[in-house]
């Protein structure tokens, strides 16, 4: 008899503990579909004009021209055609002409591209990306010290940028904000494993002087920086936006929302690889706004060709193009619209998803322990 009681305690023991791992489960994922329901009606009723072969030809143009790379007459050659593209789709291009000269060394002459579009506006939201390309391939086996490509690494987010300017043009009657396109020079010749781009040259050496210089580019008195969205490496295979841990929680987990209720799961999972990256945002929180580097694990991630003779077009993706561009379209269009009314800036996602699993964690420890108690 005692056996059979000690029987039915196993038993009831096992269920219990499996009913637990059952309930975690649910709850997690409930917790991942209110999560997601609850901010549904963000994006409804949205036409996006993103092309990604419009953007992919972009990065297939910039690599005719060469490698851009400041010095060289292919860089001149390509801020002129980033002009020419952007032209037509913005109120106005500005250019921001800089001087690098390292002691000792030879100066070179630099230039950030600004194309404003719906200048009436007082809210300014920043888009940004890095237009020069890498002197030297310095993770490759071969020819080390030729430049890359550089499609992903830097004209990925000049082709999304520009593709942008051409979707967004066409909204601008209903848009709350001014946009601003900023392809920043001088990002990628720093020191890596040996090797400097250019000698004594630092990575995002464009951004900091624009920063210092910003008033010149508009009027404080009467317009407004809201944020400052950075676009590196946003076209390759596999693409898997990591959260940068410089960059803002609330306009990260905006960004990040809006990818996942446009379907795009894998690129912004909900537990994104944290990583801390030296990037042209980190310039712009001297200024007291949001920042977020949307960019990808490129260093132990799936996308292998970074600093290296393959980073070409074979290893992008329009698929990525369309994901980064699209995403960004309809997270202006969602928060900056006529008839939007919400905000990325208070976090409404109550509950975190890892307290959730805590709990959870906790109440299947508890019942393993019990379980053990029991048995004994
Ligand atoms: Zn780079």
């Amino acid at each position: 008899m005692t056996k059979f009681l000690k029987y039915i305690n196993k038993v009831t023991a096992v269920s219990i503990l499996i009913m637990l791992v059952n309930l975690n489960i649910l709850i997690v994922y409930s917790a991942n579909t209110s999560h997601h329901e609850q901010n549904s009606s963000l994006n409804s009723g949205q036409i996006l004009l993103f092309n990604e072969i419009n953007a992919y030809n972009h990065i297939s143009s910039q690599l005719d021209i060469g490698f851009r790379v400041p010095g060289t007459v292919e860089h001149d050659l390509c801020a002129d055609w980033i002009r020419n593209q952007i032209n037509s789709h913005v109120d106005s291009v500005l250019t921001h002409n800089f001087t690098i000269q390292k002691e000792g060394q030879s100066a070179y002459e630099c230039q950030n591209i600004l194309g404003k579009l719906n200048t009436d506006k007082e809210k300014i939201v920043i888009l940004g990306a890095h237009w020069d390309s890498r002197n030297v391939s310095e993770k490759d086996y071969i020819d080390r010290n030729l430049p890359i490509p550089g499609a992903n690494d830097g004209a990925s987010g000049v082709a999304v940028l520009i593709e942008l300017a051409r979707a967004l043009s066409f909204s601008t009657t209903n848009l709350t904000c001014q946009v601003w396109f900023l392809f920043i020079d001088a990002e990628d010749q720093g020191y890596t494993n040996g090797m400097y781009g250019i000698q004594d040259w630092g990575y995002v050496e464009g951004s900091p002087i624009f920063v210092e210089n910003i008033e010149n580019f508009y009027d404080p008195s009467e317009e407004n920086l809201e944020c400052f969205i950075l676009l590196d490496m946003v076209g390759g295979t596999n693409l898997t936006f990591i959260k940068e841990s410089r960059s803002d929680d609330n306009l990260h987990n905006g960004i990040f929302t809006e990818g996942r209720l446009l379907g795009y799961n894998e690129s912004f999972p909900f537990t994104p690889k944290i990583m801390s990256i030296n990037d042209d945002h980190i310039p712009f929180t001297e200024l007291d706004i949001p920042v977020v580097d949307l960019i990808i694990d490129f260093l132990y991630g799936d996308w292998t060709h970074h600093h290296t003779h393959s980073d070409d077009l074979s290893n992008i993706d329009p698929e990525s193009l369309k994901i980064t561009g699209r995403t960004i379209e309809s997270f202006i269009k969602t928060y900056y619209s006529n008839d939007s009314n919400q905000t990325w800036k208070e976090s409404d996602y109550g509950f975190p998803i890892w307290g959730y699993s805590l709990i959870g964690l906790v109440i299947v420890v508890m019942a393993t322990v019990i379980f053990l108690y029991r048995k004994k």
